[in-house]
């Protein structure tokens, strides 16, 4: 059974956006159990009318709502359940924030990314760069299967022993092949950890980002650390940094080279859970956070980058720009063992501008020029030729073939579509 939603009947209003977008969708179907969903997306088929899929809402991409389409939101699926030890299933409608709440008794956490309120199901499909991956790698990385709803409305389970196509496609590119209904991880042991925060005002923003990237680079791998920068007249930069471990000595040994870098305003650092990491507002989505974003990875923050990424912000289109670190346990993955290929970047950079900043474009591209990739993830709206950034060559010809067994008809086309080929590839 899926519930219908239907313009003017309750319920609505707080369905019909998501964070970044408002939507007037002509049906909203809520699946109440992951059978549910093959007979929502065969209904939705039926209709002909454009669709969406919706986790959390919080798809950058704002795909997740459209105008008189059909919306099938999995918000209802949101149980987390322990299976063994250490294996744990989770809804795709889940948030990130609730995720770690009820690991935590059992003192297991699953590296997802710096908001709670992110759902399970686009992150999970995506990659998940978070403030535990130095340590623990992706999100896509503790998956141990999926559940998964491909274009027929059959359910289906996906590990590396059923379906392995599917599941190797579901870590990296999932919004392609199919809606992945719950999915099980193998959480990592993890009660406490050191989780910090920094303030900075450059004098010299491209100085303090090299020196950022040097520290990540060099610093454990218990380390992550995520940056957010503002540029104008007096740059300020923040840093939630991450010491995945209750080890305290070890962690302040590796927190304390933060306050060594220039202009440190503030600082500070507590023992707590994981979830203080990733807390849950719970706001109704009103498409309150209209942003254009445009990405990449990187291998090191070197002085070019450091240089292009100031500049964007000194006298650029940049509102804000957020370095997220990768490296660690990240890169320990063969690029070809999941469609998330790119394993040897230290770097994630996103520049953030208002929706509609015109410039963000010519702002970006000398940088593009410098990334190694991109995660599709953060990127607001996508070119054709965005998906051989996204995905390696090997990568991205493997997907196109899963794509065309598991969804001939292109059902699931809304997000980064592999099978579009970009002019170069054409
Ligand atoms: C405030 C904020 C902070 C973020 N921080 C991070 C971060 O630190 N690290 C990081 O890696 N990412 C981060 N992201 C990006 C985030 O991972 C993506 O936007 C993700 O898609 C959101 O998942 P969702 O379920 O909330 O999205 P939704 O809006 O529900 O879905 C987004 C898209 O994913 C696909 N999708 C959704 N559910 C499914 C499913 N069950 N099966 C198959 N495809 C599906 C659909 O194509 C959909 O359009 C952040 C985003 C925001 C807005």
């Amino acid at each position: 059974m899926y519930e219908i939603v239907l313009p003017n009947q309750p319920g609505y209003e707080s369905l019909r956006h998501v964070y970044t977008a408002t939507g007037s969708p002509a049906e909203i179907l809520r699946p109440a159990a992951d059978a549910d969903v093959g007979d929502a997306l065969r209904y939705a088929r039926d209709t002909g009318l454009p669709l969406a899929i919706r986790s959390g809402g919080h798809g950058i991409s704002s795909r997740a709502t459209n105008d008189g389409g059909i919306v099938i939101d999995l918000g209802r699926l949101d149980e987390v359940e322990r299976l063994d030890d250490r294996r744990v299933r989770v809804g795709a409608g889940a948030r990130w924030g609730q995720v770690a709440r009820r690991l935590h008794p059992w003192s297991l956490a699953i590296s997802s990314g710096d908001s709670g309120d992110v759902g399970v199901g686009g992150l999970a499909t995506a990659g998940g760069i978070g403030l535990l991956g130095r340590r623990f790698g992706l999100t896509i990385d503790h998956m141990t299967a999926a559940q998964v709803v491909t274009a027929d409305g059959e359910l289906r389970r996906a590990s590396e022993t059923e379906n392995a196509d599917l599941f190797w496609a579901v870590r990296g590119a999932g919004a392609n092949v199919g809606i992945a209904t719950s999915l099980e991880f193998r959480a990592a042991p993890l009660d406490l950890v050191a989780h910090a925060s920094f303030a900075y005002a450059p004098s010299d923003l491209a100085e303090f980002l090299e020196a950022w990237g040097a520290l990540l680079e060099s610093a454990p791998r218990e380390v992550s650390g995520f940056l957010y920068v503002f540029g104008g007249a007096r740059p300020f930069a923040q840093a939630t940094v991450v010491h995945a471990s209750a080890d305290e000595r070890g962690a302040n040994r590796s927190l304390e080279t933060f306050t060594a870098l220039p202009s440190l305003v503030s600082h500070r650092a507590v023992l707590a859970p994981y979830m203080s990491v990733v807390p849950v507002s719970g706001a109704r989505h009103t498409g309150q956070q209209q942003v254009a974003t445009r990405n990449g990875l990187f291998e090191h923050l070197d002085s070019p980058t450091s240089s292009l990424i100031a500049h964007g912000l000194q006298s650029g289109p940049f509102g804000m720009i957020q370095v997220r670190s990768l490296g660690g346990a990240i890169n320990d993955v063969a690029p070809e063992a999941t469609a998330f290929g790119h394993r040897h970047q230290n770097f994630h950079v996103t520049a953030v501008a208002g929706p509609s900043a015109v410039d963000l474009d010519a702002g970006w591209e000398p940088l593009a020029h410098l990334a190694d990739g991109m995660y599709l993830s953060f990127q607001s709206e996508h070119s054709d030729s965005d998906l051989a950034s996204a995905f390696p060559p090997p990568i991205l010809e493997r997907l196109r073939a899963v794509k065309s067994h598991w969804d001939p008809d292109r059902v699931f086309g809304q997000n980064f579509d592999v099978s579009v080929l970009s002019p170069s590839a054409a």
